[in-house]
C-alpha cells in the first residue's frame, strides 16, 4: 500500500486537530485542547487510480514560525494542508508565512489551503485577503472547510 505523509500546519486555534478529528473519527467538539507539539493520525482511503493509500496526518502545534522540533515534524512531508479561520483574518497572514517556511524546507510539495469555519462565514470579515496572495494558481487551491459540520 502506497503511504503518504501529509502535515496540517496554522495558527493557533484555527481547526487542524477539529478537521483531522473530523476527517479521520467524523466527531466535532468545541472545547479547545492545545495540542502539545505534534499529533499523529492515520487513515486509509481509498482513490482511483492509485487505490488504498496510506495517509499518515501529522498535526502540527500552531506558531507564526516553526520551532526546530516543527521543522523535524515537516521532515519527509508528501502534501501540506494550510488551514487559516476565516473569522480571523491575521490567521491568514500566519497560514502564508508558515506555507513559505515549510516549502522552503520541503521543495515543491503540492499544498492546498483551507479557509476553516466556514459554519460561521457570516462572521468571516468582509475583507479577507484575496487568494493569490497566498496561493500559486499552478498548483494550489483555497477551500473553504468546516470541521463542525463537515
Ligand atoms: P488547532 O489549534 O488549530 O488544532 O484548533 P482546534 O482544532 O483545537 O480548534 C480550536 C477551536 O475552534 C475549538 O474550540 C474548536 O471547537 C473550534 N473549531 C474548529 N473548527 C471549527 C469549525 O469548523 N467551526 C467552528 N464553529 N468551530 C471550529
Ligand atoms: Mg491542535
Amino acid at each position: 500500500m502506497k503511504v503518504k505523509k501529509v502535515c496540517l500546519v496554522g495558527d493557533f486555534a484555527v481547526g487542524k486537530t477539529s478537521l483531522v478529528a473530523r476527517f479521520v473519527n467524523h466527531t466535532f467538539s468545541d472545547r479547545y485542547l492545545t495540542t502539545v507539539g505534534v499529533s499523529i493520525k492515520t487513515k486509509i482511503i481509498e482513490r482511483a487510480p492509485v487505490g488504498e493509500l496510506k495517509l499518515i496526518i501529522w498535526d502540527i502545534a500552531g506558531e507564526d514560525k516553526f520551532s526546530r522540533a516543527a521543522e523535524r515534524y515537516l521532515h519527509g512531508a508528501d502534501g501540506l494542508l494550510v488551514v487559516a479561520d476565516g473569522t480571523r483574518s491575521e490567521t491568514i497572514e500566519v497560514a502564508a508565512q508558515l506555507q513559505a517556511q515549510a516549502l522552503a524546507l520541503l521543495g515543491d510539495v503540492p499544498v492546498v489551503n483551507l479557509l476553516n469555519k466556514a459554519d460561521l462565514q457570516a462572521e468571516w470579515p468582509s475583507e479577507l485577503p484575496p487568494a493569490e496572495e497566498l496561493t500559486d494558481a499552478e498548483i494550489y487551491a483555497q477551500i473553504p472547510t468546516s470541521a463542525k459540520t463537515g
